[in-house]
């Protein structure tokens, strides 16, 4: 990984004519805006004063590298986050203040208890027995320990039900033991603002959380931060909006795009009509073409699904994907270009000003999430517009 010296955010473009250095960038690049990022977790505690904000850096924040972006976020006032694994969290830990706490959302393993407990990592507690084991360790220990507790108000994912709160909540000084410090539950239908589920999980949350009343809430996503004032809880848990992503259909007011993403062109051919391009020969030319062939393909996470549908673009230019993308590389269409405007070496924008993650996602008919975490290793990171520490931070 390559992190490039800060650059001003108003050169956050696609420079379309740069080259790459002949040792990495092989694949492409993404360029990460951690200023975009900061400003929006920054926009988000402004839209949400009463809460505390968490960052939700699970799958290595989105594949953006959780070890660069969460002590970013730290930096501007982030004490809450949330990651899948334990082990996801085993690497953070050491990068963020010590008064920043981790939640592992899946809750533990059986048998990583002690591990957990002895790094200061707290897990979500989600079924009876991940409960029994971090009560017992308690136990053992003759020391309290502190965890959230998810509960299932309806989207049958994680979280213990009713019946089962009220057995846990019946253990011998299960409250003395466990310091639940976060009650959560998790909507299924937020990013539809009008769906009768909403208010439905709303008011099975505030059943539960009836059970225990002096304990901070926390229910909403990105699309319940943005489109539920309602949901907001005490401590919201976004991620995909802290990566400029919209989490719904309706555009997400001034949050920032914080990525870019560039191929490389490694080679460019002139063919004749009747040429077939691809596995498959799935596209055949019916006239003359040139083709520039990119240094990405569905192992770098660029889809296949994208074959004879999708496109890239290049100096404002849609360049349409021909025939089925490989592996390791796709070709495009670049016959409209002026000849001698692009050459071997430039490189092609994927996602950026032309062509967003949502767009992508739309077109693929998955969620930008999928997109987003998709992205490949081989991509060269590029962290640009570095924040300045924010508030509090600034002042210590
Ligand atoms: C992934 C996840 C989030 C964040 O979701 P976004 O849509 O990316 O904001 C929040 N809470 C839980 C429990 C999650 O699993």
């Amino acid at each position: 990984m390559v992190t490039e010296a800060a650059a001003p955010a108003s050169h956050f473009q696609i420079e379309h004519t740069s080259t790459w250095h002949p040792s990495t960038d092989e694949a492409g690049r993404l360029t990460i805006d951690m200023g975009a990022i900061a400003a929006n977790y920054r926009r988000l505690r402004a839209m949400h004063p009463a809460a505390r904000v968490a960052a939700v850096v699970k799958a290595d924040a989105y594949g953006l590298d959780a070890t660069q972006i969460a002590p970013m976020l730290a930096g501007q006032g982030a004490r809450d986050f949330f990651v899948a694994h334990l082990a996801e969290a085993l690497v953070l830990k050491p990068l963020l203040p010590p008064d920043a706490v981790l939640f592992v959302l899946n809750g533990l393993a059986p048998g990583s208890e002690p591990l957990c407990a002895e790094a200061g990592i707290l897990p979500v507690l989600n079924t009876p027995e991940q409960a029994r084991a971090w009560y017992t360790l308690a136990v053992n220990k003759a020391h309290p320990v502190p965890a959230a507790l998810q509960v299932d108000t309806g989207m049958s994912r994680l979280g213990l039900s009713e019946g089962e709160l009220n057995d846990v909540l019946g253990w011998p000084s299960f409250a003395g033991q466990v310091n639940i410090c976060l009650l959560m539950t998790h909507m299924a239908c937020a990013d539809t603002p009008g769906a009768p589920a909403n208010a439905d999980q709303m008011r099975r949350f505030a059943d539960f959380a009836a059970r225990l009343p002096s304990v901070p809430r926390s229910l909403a996503n990105s699309a319940a931060a943005m489109f539920l004032p309602e949901a907001a809880g005490d401590v919201l848990r976004p991620g995909l909006v802290l990566y400029g992503v919209d989490p719904g259909a309706g555009g997400v007011p001034k949050m920032q795009p914080a990525i870019a993403l560039e191929a490389r062109i490694i080679q460019l051919r002139h063919i004749p009509a009747g040429a077939g391009v691809g596995y498959g020969f799935d596209y055949i030319a019916d006239r003359p073409l040139r083709v520039a062939t990119l240094s990405a393909g569905y192992a770098d996470g660029w889809p296949r699904a994208l074959s004879n549908g999708g496109a890239t673009w290049f100096a404002g230019h849609r360049l349409p994907i021909l025939g089925r993308v490989s592996m390791d590389s796709c070709m495009v269409d670049v016959t409209n270009l002026p000849e001698g405007s692009i050459r071997p070496g430039d490189c092609v924008e994927l996602i950026g000003p032309h062509q967003s993650v949502n767009d992508l996602a739309r077109q693929l008919a998955t969620t930008p999430h999928e997109i987003l975490t998709s992205l490949g290793r081989r991509f060269t990171r590029s962290y640009i517009n570095p924040p300045s520490l924010h508030g509090e931070e600034a002042q210590s």
